[in-house]
């Protein structure tokens, strides 16, 4: 007999062996040798108060043998010789398209202007290191797209879009650790990421399927209203069928390509704002209520922030509890911040955005007269204005949080894990008023809610711009530009997805529709 139960553990219980299977019997009356194993289906801690709680729903096996397989089995059969659906950009979304051409009997040609995630790694050096930011390889550019360098948590309020379980098995199959099918706030962590992207890479060459690194794609050719083929930058021209457009939002040359096609795009609200960077103790102190360290089998805390100040939403995004501050512009002469951290979030700092929506409708008045594109426009001057104010290199403008909140120049700044440095700068006046007078509100409003939050030992980092596109690339009930046959618009880029596993749902999608097509 198997009976799902819900269990609530104390600290200092968690740490005895055997807890949950005697908890489990205490809770089902009856004897604890006869409980055969307990497999957890969700865990998450509740530190509300100051007792802190595991909560846990399990599975009890009652005199029955816990089954050794799963419901998810990924069977792929060889493609190579299979109709071809071409996809651009090797992102969540791009590698999740490509493995499902394959179990749907398609051919994946993938398409990726960066590199294989190893010799990424050399290219993001030199961006913390001489500040030299590659346009085809950079934190968000290359194998794995702007997901294999990050935090790689994997929550997402896009329940309804897909079968969430389903990516993240398959994630496990790749070679996540197994613990996210249970962490009710899972992640994968940065060191681990590039090994997931890899096998990834591997199951695909192994079906039969393509994938062309270094391959920028340029044009579209386009003849009456169908998509004929594509360009690349070496000028190679390539005849397709049915193209899933992958490129995430930071390819901004794609949406201009579309705009100068005059090919259907709309302006879309987006969210920008700051990076606020606190020593980890801070948060931990907050969160669970201590003085000094954290217990040991707590992991470092992290936070979900959010106000309305003037009709617009302030709120926390992508937080990375020991974590490290990343430069993620996809060109020279723009700076741009994110954050990510290692799988077990040992660095000493807590990052997170701190943005403030911003309605395309109604917010961007002066920049009208780039129609569709003038959120990106927006966002473009945002990343170059804190270029300028950085000092012209990946240096980053930065000020305490109380002097951004009371509105002073900072004399020095806290340490940071951003490694191409910070300039103090005085953000409070240089960030337009729409960002900067909503954000002063809701920090202050976040001290009040997070008692220790609002210190002079944080700094807010300049700029976080890119939390999602600022641009959709319109489709239609079968997920097709509705004025080019055989373009398929996906993931980030396209303006379905904000994240990664979002991103990889919609990945599906679209080879689902993609493949139905041809
Ligand atoms: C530092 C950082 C940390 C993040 N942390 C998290 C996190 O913890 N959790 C989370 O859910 N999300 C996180 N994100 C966001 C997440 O990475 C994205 O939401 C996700 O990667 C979007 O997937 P995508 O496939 O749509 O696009 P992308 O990942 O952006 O991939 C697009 C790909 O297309 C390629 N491309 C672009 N233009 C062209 C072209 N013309 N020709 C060929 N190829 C092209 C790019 O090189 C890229 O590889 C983070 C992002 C960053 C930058």
């Amino acid at each position: 007999m198997v009976k799902d139960i819900q269990i609530r553990i104390q600290l200092e219980e968690e740490k005895q062996k055997d807890s949950l299977k005697k908890k489990a019997a205490r809770h089902l009356g009856i004897d604890s040798k006869d409980i055969t194993a307990v497999k957890v289906l969700r865990k998450s801690i509740d530190a509300r108060k100051e007792t802190i709680f595991f909560n846990y729903k399990v599975a009890v096996y009652i005199q029955e043998a816990l089954p050794n397989t799963s419901e998810y089995t990924f069977q792929y059969n060889d493609v190579s010789t299979a109709k071809e659906i071409h996809i651009v950009g090797f992102g969540p979304a791009g590698m999740f398209a490509a493995l499902r051409c394959i179990e749907l009997g398609y051919k994946p040609v993938v398409l990726e202007r960066g590199k294989k995630v190893q010799e990424r790694r050399r290219d993001l050096r030199a961006i913390n290191q001489f500040h030299i930011v590659d346009e085809d390889s950079n934190y968000c550019f290359g194998e794995g797209g702007a997901g294999t360098y990050s935090d790689g948590k994997l929550y997402t309020r896009s329940l309804k879009r897909g079968d969430v379980r389903k990516i993240f098995e398959n994630l496990v199959y790749h070679g996540a650790p197994e613990q996210i099918l249970v962490d009710a706030h899972p992640h994968i962590g940065t060191n681990k990421l590039p090994s997931i992207v890899q096998n990834i890479r591997e199951t695909i060459l192994k079906f039969g399927g393509e994938i062309h690194f270094e391959s920028r794609v340029v044009d579209f050719i386009i003849k009456e209203h169908k998509l004929q083929a594509i360009r690349l930058k070496d000028t190679k021209e390539i005849p397709v069928q049915a193209v899933i457009l992958a490129t995430g939002h930071s390819a901004r040359d794609i949406y201009y390509l579309l705009h100068q096609k005059n090919i259907k795009l709309r302006a879309k609200s987006f969210a920008m704002g700051v990076r606020v960077e606190h020593p980890q103790q801070i948060i931990d102190t907050i969160q669970y209520h201590c003085k000094g360290k954290r217990d040991e089998i707590l992991p470092p805390a992290s936070y979900s922030l959010v106000h309305q100040v003037n009709h617009r939403g302030v709120y926390s995004f992508c937080m990375c509890p020991g974590g490290f501050i990343v430069p993620a512009a996809t060109a020279h002469g723009e700076v741009v911040v994110n954050g990510m951290s290692p799988s077990r979030r040992n660095n000493q700092f807590a990052n997170s955005g701190i943005v403030v929506e911003i309605n395309a409708a109604q917010d961007l008045h002066k920049y009208e007269h780039f129609g569709v594109l003038k959120g990106l426009e927006f966002q473009k001057d945002l990343e170059k204005l804190a270029f300028l104010a950085g000092g012209r290199t990946q240096a980053a403008p930065a000020q305490r949080l109380t002097d951004f909140v009371e509105g002073r120049l900072s004399n020095n700044l806290n340490p940071t894990s951003y490694q191409p440095g910070l300039k103090s700068a005085p953000l409070h006046s240089l960030l337009p008023k729409l960002i900067g007078g909503r954000l002063r509100k809701g920090f202050a409003e976040f001290g009040q809610k997070m008692k220790g939050y609002y210190t002079n030992e944080a700094n807010v980092v300049g700029v976080e711009s890119r939390t999602s596109s600022p641009v959709n690339i319109p489709r239609n009930e079968h997920l097709e530009h509705p004025e080019i046959q055989g373009l398929y618009p996906c993931g980030e880029g396209g303006g379905y997805a904000g994240g990664i596993v979002s991103s990889a749902m919609d990945g599906e999608r679209c080879a689902e529709a993609a493949s139905g097509n041809l």
